[in-house]
């Protein structure tokens, strides 16, 4: 079944959805909301859009999405502020020697399912700015502080006291969800992971004016990779080589109850790389302190469920989960931010053939569609982790493909849109009959 590439306007439905977070999961909901004809409405705690962040990545399963917006118009935005390793692919180097394993090719463009990977600030000004053009109404400034539901109904209160009505409630509100405490009934925590990253994207003036290091910026956008024990660094040049990123994920057990992303220290990233490929020290003193974040990567099991009055879930069947809320991803998966698109595209399309009248089968199924692919998406992030950080060399060696950033069929060949579209009916009639069944 052909998906149109453009913003179809289907009839609408009546249905008004709620949605906490203007993350790229709530944004992403409320464009394919209006795609699918609902009316969407997003409440978001930050006083004013702002560009925050550094690298994020986007696989060919949300390039196909943005392409569907605008005639490929915000793809096309999207693609000017992103990395382009056509020519340079991806170099894979050992940790301590630096000599380049394998260059791994970067595939041809495919304009149906471009990738992006670039400032995650500006690639969400880009999708904000869309929301906001489709009329999409986004109320900056407003914490929300709690979540309720009847058997009709579905809202949220602020923090001012105000309470707002729709149908459902869509909990996109990140990894430190408040949502998820009510749709589940008891705060689950989520633990360290046992790693954490330190990030940074900064100007290349000191990067070009240093002999030694000017060769990643003078010739467009570059990608490397040093792999070593337990640790792994990642460094590109971006916007033809005037922006330069990195990120390096090391052993780290420190508590991450109450924050997990802090300023970083220089000196305790050059002591983990101290016995490395000196031009891993070299990139890193390049970099202003004040860039430099140490964030920790969070992890939690797959929780029991994503919507409200569904298996051992108190409530009504009218709040979901999504996004990072339900399933916060390790960056070496590079699926995070993509799962939750795909999170965006499913529920809106199962909300307009499950109906108004059906709020409950439409996210249960949204949760049975979802479900299964997004927990084995989500083990990807540690098979890859675990695969560079346990290198045997000399396997490499004779095998040098067998390093490369895996690129898997099932994960990047997935059209949410139309599977959601095939699926769909099905899955909500089953759904909704246990609807029946626990009424
Ligand atoms: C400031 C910021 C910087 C980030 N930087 C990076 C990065 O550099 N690289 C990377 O890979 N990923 C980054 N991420 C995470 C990445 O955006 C997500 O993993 C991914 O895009 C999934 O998005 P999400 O919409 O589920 O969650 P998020 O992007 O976390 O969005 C959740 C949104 O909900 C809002 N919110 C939370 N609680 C409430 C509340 N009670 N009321 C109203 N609004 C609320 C938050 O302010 C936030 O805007 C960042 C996230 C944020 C919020």
């Amino acid at each position: 079944m052909a998906v149109p590439q453009t913003n179809g306007a289907k009839p609408k439905t009546g249905i008004k959805v709620i949605i906490v977070g203007a993350g790229f999961g709530g944004l992403t909901a409320a464009i394919e909301c209006v795609r699918q004809g609902h009316s969407p409405v997003i409440y978001e705690a930050f006083p004013s859009l702002k560009i925050l962040g550094d690298i994020i990545s986007f696989g060919p399963n949300a390039g196909r999405i943005f392409a569907r917006w605008k005639d490929g118009e915000i793809a096309r935005a999207m693609r000017k502020v992103s990395i382009d390793l056509t020519a340079y692919g991806f170099n894979i180097h050992k940790w301590d020697t630096g000599e380049v394993v394998i260059n791994q090719k970067t595939p041809p463009k495919n304009d149906e399912t471009p990738v992006f990977n670039g400032h995650r600030g500006e690639l969400h000004e880009i999708v904000f700015k869309y929301a906001k053009e489709l009329g999409v109404e986004i109320v900056l400034n407003q914490r929300v502080g709690n979540y309720w539901e009847t058997e009709n109904a579905a809202g949220i209160t602020l923090e001012d006291g105000t309470r707002v009505e729709g149908d459902v409630v869509v909990g996109s509100d990140g990894v430190r969800s408040k949502a998820r405490t009510l749709v589940l009934g008891y705060e689950d925590k989520p633990k360290s992971s046992g790693y954490a990253v330190w990030r940074s994207w900064f100007s290349n003036k000191d990067m070009i004016a240093d002999p030694e290091t000017k060769q990643f910026c003078e010739n467009g956008d570059t990608f490397n990779g040093w792999i070593g024990p337990d640790v792994h660094f990642l460094f590109s040049t971006l916007k033809g080589g005037s922006d330069c990123c990195w990120v390096l994920t090391h052993k780290d057990e420190h508590d991450i109850d109450e924050s997990w992303s802090f300023p970083g220290k220089l000196s305790e990233v050059k002591d983990v790389l101290k016995d490395w490929d000196p031009m891993c020290t070299k990139i890193i003193s390049k970099t202003p302190e004040e860039k430099l974040v140490d964030w920790k990567l969070v992890y939690r099991d797959p929780l029991p469920t994503w919507v409200s009055g569904y298996g051992s879930a108190p409530g009504h069947g009218r709040i979901c989960l999504l996004g990072d809320s339900a399933h916060p991803f390790l960056p070496t998966s590079a699926q995070g931010a993509t799962q939750a698109l795909e999170d965006g595209v499913t529920l809106a399309v199962l909300l307009r053939k499950a109906g108004k009248d059906n709020i409950r089968g439409g996210l249960r199924a949204y949760q049975d569609v979802r479900y299964e692919r997004v927990s084995k998406v989500q083990k990807t992030g540690e098979t890859t982790r675990d695969m560079w950080h346990n290198t045997d060399w000399e396997k490499v060696k004779k095998n040098p493909e067998s390093i490369q950033f895996p690129r898997e069929d099932w994960i990047f060949a997935h059209d949410a849109e139309k599977h959601a579209e095939e699926v769909g009916d099905e899955i909500i009639a089953k759904a909704s009959t246990s609807v029946d069944q626990q009424a």
